[in-house]
């Protein structure tokens, strides 16, 4: 690493054994969800966790994982946190409530979400002037960045959302070197200051909650001379991952479990395989057992080279709610995408799953390109490539499937 002494934690971040460090974390979520979450102490007993013991990760195979998606029914159903506050709620120090809508507790202590290593691998520094675009109302957004940044040393410029003309004199005017936010608005504001003949300070951006398409990081990068890092959490887990100064996926942030597990098995995928995060969080306030983020992900195989253990996810690959089971198995429009998009002959297609007898079946309609019928046994091979289950492939007339069609459909009874 250049420019001196690395500014993060090697315990937390470059454990000799990871594996070993994540078993402990896992160990320390059980624990604590079996003493203070009513809600996690069910889910544990119906998979014979009664008690805490040396398990690791592995132990927790046998766990239902708890879908983030089920959350505003179950919050309802048992206000404000279905059973799975750790803590009284009068000791607090805020409740948020994110779109769901999810309520989201916030402990006293400082950096709860746990952020500051990602601001530092994105070399946000003491001392530095910083503007925080994410929103302070309602949703923990601008609160979760604003405790990580005052844990790395930085000093903070409560933006929040809108106000771009205001913000981008602001920040020219106080010389703020750091942006958070998402990219989109980061652009906004460099294309106002622009407008406005207000020359842009900022040096680097950590930016999250919306996509970074490579296209707008080298605009970024190349045209404005801002380091632009990436990070991801929830407001119920806190940080997930982060970029460091290598970019090359998102490191598992320190004091977090991350599983990826096949949404339709629940097995762990192997490294390159697309699958649901699932975080195990051994939060005192909000202790999290096998929570599903609804996030699809993939973990890199190989180490990174900026000296870190940590495992990496290869970025965001989608939501499980696009996908459908098939026979126990995940199948993702991305999967579709990769075998069918670029194919000589194939212009549109939308995958159906319908049930025939109790047995599922993923029927995938082509609508050719004129003049080049294509070539169905040859996508039918490709597809069970790529969706590992057998699919049926059928050629429809042109017009059948609109432009705007979802890639894949289920027209099974619930
Ligand atoms: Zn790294």
């Amino acid at each position: 690493m250049s420019g001196g002494t690395p500014l993060w934690d090697p315990a937390a971040e470059a454990p000799a054994d990871w594996s070993e460090a994540q078993d402990a974390i896992a160990d320390e979520a059980v624990r604590l969800a079996l003493e203070r979450s009513r809600e996690g102490t069910v889910r544990l007993r119906a998979a014979g966790v009664a008690h805490p013991e040396r398990r690791g990760v592995a132990g927790l195979r046998d766990v239902a994982v708890l879908a983030k998606d089920d959350l505003p029914k179950l919050q309802a159903a048992d206000p404000p946190f279905a059973g799975m506050l750790g803590v009284d709620v009068g000791v607090l120090r805020r409740i948020h409530r994110s779109p769901g809508p999810i309520n989201d507790p916030e402990g006293q202590h400082a950096d709860y979400w746990r952020m500051a290593p990602a601001f530092r691998a994105a070399g946000f520094r003491r001392r530095e002037v910083v503007l925080n675009t994410f929103s302070y109302h309602l949703t923990p957004g601008g609160h979760m960045m604003d405790a990580g940044l005052r844990a790395a040393g930085c000093v903070v410029v409560p933006g929040g959302v809108g106000n771009t003309a205001a913000q981008v004199a602001l920040a020219s005017q106080l010389g703020a070197t750091g942006y958070v936010g998402t990219p989109q608005f980061l652009l906004a504001l460099l294309e106002r200051g622009r407008e406005d003949g207000i020359p842009p300070t900022f040096r680097r951006a950590l930016v999250s909650g919306a996509p970074l398409p490579l296209a707008l990081r080298n605009l970024l990068e190349e045209s404005y001379g801002i380091s632009v890092f990436q990070a991801y959490g929830t407001a119920d887990a806190g940080a997930i991952g982060y970029e460091c100064e290598a970019k090359d996926g998102w490191h598992i942030a320190p004091g977090i479990v991350v599983e990826v597990l096949n949404p339709g098995t629940l097995e762990p995928c192997a490294p390159g395989d697309p699958g649901e995060v699932v975080v195990t969080s051994a939060n005192p306030v909000y202790p999290l057992v096998r929570f599903g983020t609804g996030d699809l992900s993939t973990f890199l195989p190989n180490k990174c080279r900026c000296g870190r253990t940590s495992a990496r996810l290869a970025g965001f690959h989608g939501r499980v709610g696009e996908g459908v089971k098939v026979r126990g198995m995940f199948v993702h429009p991305r999967q579709l995408a990769e075998a069918l998009v670029g194919v000589s002959g194939v212009l549109r297609y939308q995958g159906v799953a319908t049930e025939e007898d109790h047995r599922d079946i993923l029927t995938v309609h082509v609508e050719a390109a004129v003049g080049q019928p294509p070539d169905l046994e040859f996508l039918a091979a490709r597809l069970r490539e790529t969706t590992r289950v057998r699919v049926d492939v059928r050629a429809v007339g042109p017009g059948t499937i609109a432009e705007d069609a979802r890639p894949i459909v289920d027209r099974r009874q619930a």
